[in-house]
């Protein structure tokens, strides 16, 4: 008897890490001293978090020429004309909150916790030597790469995808980055609305950003 391999549908391009909760589980514990004053723990916190495990396995993902990022079969992705694409180009603020009100602050692909970017900036502003984010990958944060908010567009928008709420869903870097412009149909991967989005409590430490003066 022969078996033939049949790839099955998946959910996103890698699975998660324990390694990933952890350092969002220690974020958190920064977020907590920083409200509390209690800037050196925070410091701390954050320098540990900025791991190369988490690190690695984001750039394995996003990376040149990985596997998780190699399609299983190409489709026709022949773009529209800039000027047939739909406006905007990117989610409004108005359509970001809904999406953030389905979607809480979990990736809807690997379900991995997210941050803002504005977010993210208050920790650089305030912690400038432990939350580094420069110009290129390898001297950016490892968990706030990691936990990087995205807001991605299932049919991309250079094939007609649209930027609204039907089209445009809450995602982690790599789930982003990693398809880039390909079909969900060219990786295997399942439309986020045919799995449930994660529920939990994690608010992408949006509760620190909100307390800011
Ligand atoms: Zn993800």
């Amino acid at each position: 008897m022969t078996l033939v391999a049949v790839a099955s549908p998946r959910t996103c391009l890698r699975q998660p890490i324990p390694e990933i909760e952890t350092a969002a589980e220690r974020l958190e514990h920064a977020a907590a001293a920083h409200l509390r004053g209690n800037k050196s723990v925070a410091e701390e916190l954050l320098r540990l978090t900025d791991d190369k495990i988490v690190w690695t396995w984001l750039n394995e993902v996003w990376g040149k020429a990985s596997r998780y990022n190699t399609p299983v079969r190409l489709l026709d992705r022949t773009p529209l004309p800039p000027e047939a694409r739909c406006k905007p180009r990117d989610a409004t603020p108005a359509t970001k909150r809904l999406i953030h009100q389905r979607d809480g602050y979990y990736c809807r692909f690997c379900k991995i916790p997210v941050i803002r970017g504005e977010v993210r900036r208050y920790f650089q502003l305030h912690y400038p030597d432990a939350v580094c984010w420069g110009s290129t990958n390898t001297k950016q944060h490892a968990t706030f790469q990691c936990l990087w908010a995205q807001y991605d567009h299932i049919l991309p928008h250079a094939m007609g995808g649209t930027s609204s709420i039907e089209n445009v869903y809450l995602t982690c870097a790599a789930c982003n980055y990693g398809r880039g412009n390909y079909l969900l149909e060219e990786f295997d991967l399942v439309h986020p609305s045919e799995h449930s989005p994660r529920i939990g409590r994690w608010d992408g430490l949006e509760h620190v950003f909100q307390a800011a003066p």
